[in-house]
């Protein structure tokens, strides 16, 4: 059997047209504010990405790019002003900050109404209590791959792989919201490759390169690889063996070209989600 591709760069773009018809359709244009600290190479090239697709989608993107010596206190201020500011609909941190930065203190101190990354921790809870909120973008991409794939969730045996709050936590609590049957592997779990082989669906989100095998995966299981892994080489590969899983999987996301185009479409979303619940509740 050869998998099916899900193809993360189609549906994303789909997605991204369809928000900016209805970006297009508004007597205002949303405003997202992307806050930088620091100098990292990875974050400026996902900063600059985010600016793009933004604007591209007619969303008024504000990049706030501050040094790699700005004070906790001084990006505080910075994200209170933007919490003030009634043309900024949504605030993304990029992260990771500075060490010297604490990271649960910033991302508490952001606007829940305007949390495009569903990090805060009210954003958490309305997600784990089932109540709407803004959710963290790339399991919400996550989602709307296993739609565009036609995969059925409600009664299905699902397993996510990694318990992190921005990505295995939060699918985990949405995919029990499509009514799936949740198991959660981490670090700890005894025997990863026999829950895995349970799966009818699985979700990997590790960031171990190639770590889950072919033969971890049940006949014609979906699969979502979220990892971003990059090898010695340079090429960027997932969490998933994909040579491997593709000759067993039923459908499964490419790296890259699977999940990642959806964390940005999604982020979108969320301005345009936030920019009309700011301004029409
Ligand atoms: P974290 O490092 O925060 O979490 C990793 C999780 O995997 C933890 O729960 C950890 O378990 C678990 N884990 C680590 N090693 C093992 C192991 N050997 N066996 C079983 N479980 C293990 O990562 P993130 O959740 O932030 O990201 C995961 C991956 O997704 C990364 O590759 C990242 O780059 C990628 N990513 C991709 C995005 C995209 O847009 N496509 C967006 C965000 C992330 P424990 O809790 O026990 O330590």
């Amino acid at each position: 059997m050869t998998a099916r591709l899900i193809d993360g760069k189609a549906v994303a773009a789909a997605l991204r047209a369809q928000i900016a018809a209805r970006v297009g359709a508004l007597p205002f244009r949303p405003g997202l504010a992307v806050v930088l600290v620091g100098d990292d190479t990875a974050s400026a090239v996902y900063v600059r990405s985010k600016d793009r697709a933004a604007n591209a989608a007619g969303i008024a993107a504000h990049t706030i790019r501050l040094p790699a010596g700005t004070s906790e206190g001084a990006l505080l201020t910075q994200i209170a002003r933007l919490n003030a500011d009634p043309a900024i609909d949504g605030i993304l941190i990029q992260l990771p900050l500075p060490t010297h930065i604490r990271q649960r203190t910033v991302i508490e101190a952001v606007d829940p109404a305007k949390d495009v990354d569903g990090f805060h921790p009210l954003n958490a809870g309305k997600l784990a209590a089932s109540e709407p909120g803004l959710v963290p973008c790339t399991p919400l991409g996550v989602m709307k791959l296993l739609d565009a794939a036609g995969t059925q969730l409600a009664g299905a045996r699902a397993l996510v792989l990694g318990r992190s709050a921005i990505v295995g936590r939060p699918m985990a609590a949405l995919l029990l919201g499509a009514n799936a049957t949740i198991t959660i592997a981490h670090s700890r779990t005894r025997d990863l490759a026999a829950e895995c082989r349970r799966a009818e669906v699985l979700i990997a989100a590790v960031g171990k390169a190639e770590m889950v095998r072919g033969d971890w995966i049940a006949p014609g299981a979906t699969v979502i690889d979220v990892g971003i892994n990059r090898l010695d080489d340079n090429r960027l590969v997932g969490d998933v063996a994909f040579t491997e899983a593709v000759g067993v999987a039923g459908a499964i996301t490419p790296v890259p070209g699977g999940v990642g185009p959806m964390t940005i479409a999604c982020l979108l979303e969320n301005t345009l989600t936030a920019a009309l619940q700011r301004r029409y509740r």
